[in-house]
């Protein structure tokens, strides 16, 4: 997994036309080895031994959501969680699981949602989001 990672997270963002950097590189790959959506903290843990802190991470977020190679989440808890886009798109196409039990959050990457754009005269759509809530199966066995 490692090595083939770091070559695609590289890509990434070569692909977005976003500087290639040491930390950045250990973003991107943090986010495509992660099953769910991360929030900043657990962020920051992870890239706990990257010599990249906070306000870095802060940056470089704030720059891949711009460039459309990562989405972020709002799972109801004022915590915002970050993912990879793997539809290419900066919009949301995929809904999102949340458990009211354990609070995981996860993309639904599987599920494609129509964009909607045209909603009624002179409305403008500017964000998408679908939620789905419930239990996961660890929470509802
Ligand atoms: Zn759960
Ligand atoms: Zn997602």
């Amino acid at each position: 997994m490692g090595k083939h990672t770091e070559k695609l997270a590289g890509e990434i963002l070569s692909g977005a036309g976003l500087k290639r950097t040491y930390g950045r590189v250990a973003l991107i790959k943090l986010l495509l080895e992660a099953q769910n959506p991360l929030t900043r903290q657990e962020i920051s843990d992870n890239l706990n031994g990257v010599n990249f802190n906070y306000v870095s991470i802060y940056r470089s977020l704030d720059a891949f959501l711009k460039a459309g190679i990562i989405h972020k989440v709002e799972a109801g808890d004022r915590n915002w969680r970050f993912a990879i886009c793997h539809c290419g798109s900066s919009s949301h196409c995929h809904p999102h699981f949340i458990c009211r039990s354990c609070g995981k959050v996860e993309c639904l990457s599987g599920l494609k949602i129509p964009q909607i754009d045209k909603l009624k005269p002179g409305y403008v759509v500017e964000e998408q989001e679908i939620y789905i809530r419930g239990l996961c199966a660890h929470c509802s066995s």
